[in-house]
């Protein structure tokens, strides 16, 4: 196991099935996995898409799935294959259930059967082979250091579009990310055009503070970056005992969806924000006026500006709050 990789093996098909349901995943799709390892989410992915890319830092793995790609494709059962043992995966069987190892955060939209298990879609069918012999793309690199607009475009996405990638086909993102990097390649993402969703596995606390709405304790600057790109839903949590080797933490599958935003985001709004969270027991006003010299009057005609509670912490404030207060900060400097 490289611990610097964050090589936590998911090794329960049902979690696997879920997550993957949970993307919503079409023949019509191209889909990007970060960090594949095994091949446990590679394998159920890329039979029922157009198009799989897939990104592993690890030689090893990257080496190996290149190895078993005709397997990957093959005819999407979890057989009892090097690829599947090489996964650690059972042959697949039956419905798709959760055991107790997951719990469902999100009953309204993902229903129970009568024994209590989670309901989840079933998984579309596989394509037909001829149609995927060559659809997984294997790229062995830093996801955190890749152009990833240059690696997906120009090596593997032109041919399948005359159109412009983003307007056409935007990416839908699966992966199990590993903890030690989840939130640096989810804020790598976000302001991505390309993508409209994405189903990531995390840290439950990392994916309680992407998810948070003002005035939650977990709320905080990577919650409004989120927000500005994109919404969020919890979805279950998965226990330690569904990895190989197993990790100190839960986790938690979540669910975003590209708001596309039509215009990118103030060049000060994200460092005010970041700027307020990082004295974030300290009132708003006291953050506005330690922020690129504002003096308090100004900074209390700014918050009178936008008719905001100057003895509010910045945690209560909601994105659309810090839209306003830039606005008008922008005014006075
Ligand atoms: N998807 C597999 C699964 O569910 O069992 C593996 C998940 S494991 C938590 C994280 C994977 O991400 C490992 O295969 C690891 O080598 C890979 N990885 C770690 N850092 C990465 C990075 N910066 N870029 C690409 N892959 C990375």
């Amino acid at each position: 196991m490289r611990q610097k990789f964050g090589q936590n093996f998911l090794i329960d098909g049902n979690v696997a099935r879920n997550i993957i349901s949970a993307a919503e995943l079409t023949k019509d799709d191209i889909a990007l996995e970060i960090g594949p390892g095994k091949g446990i989410l590679t394998k159920i992915i890329a039979p029922i898409v157009k198009k799989l890319i897939v990104v592993e830092i690890d030689n090893n793995l990257a080496n190996k799935l290149i190895k078993d790609r005709e397997e990957i494709t093959d005819n999407g059962a979890l057989r009892d294959t090097p690829l599947s043992r090489f996964a650690g995966l059972p042959p697949q069987g039956g419905q798709i259930t959760l055991r107790d190892e997951t719990t469902s955060l999100d009953s309204s939209s993902r229903g129970k059967d009568n024994n209590g298990a989670l309901r989840v879609d079933p998984l579309p069918d596989p394509l037909p082979f001829s149609e995927r012999e060559d659809n997984i793309a294997i790229i062995n690199a830093d996801f955190l250091k890749l152009d990833i607009e240059q690696s997906l475009f120009s090596s593997f996405l032109s041919p399948l579009s005359s159109l412009p990638f983003s307007s056409s086909l935007p990416l839908k993102i699966v992966s199990n990310l590993p903890y030690n990097v989840g939130t640096a390649i989810v804020q790598k993402i976000l302001p991505l055009p390309f993508w409209s969703s994405a189903v990531f596995m995390l840290q439950k606390e990392v994916a309680q503070r992407l998810c948070a709405h003002s005035g939650a304790g977990d709320y905080g600057y990577i919650s409004i970056f989120r927000a500005f790109y994109a919404d969020c839903q919890m979805l279950f949590d998965v226990s330690p005992r569904c990895f190989a080797p197993q990790p100190k933490v839960v986790s938690s599958v979540i669910r975003l969806v590209n708001k596309m935003p039509a215009n990118a985001p103030d060049p000060l709004f994200f460092p005010f924000i970041k700027h307020c969270f990082s004295m974030r027991r300290k009132t708003i006003l006291n953050c506005i006026s330690s922020f690129n010299g504002i003096e308090k009057p100004t900074a209390s005609a700014i918050l009178q500006n936008a008719q905001i509670n100057p003895m509010l912490r910045p945690e209560k404030l909601s994105i659309d709050d810090f839209t306003a207060l830039t606005l008008n900060i922008k005014k006075y400097i």
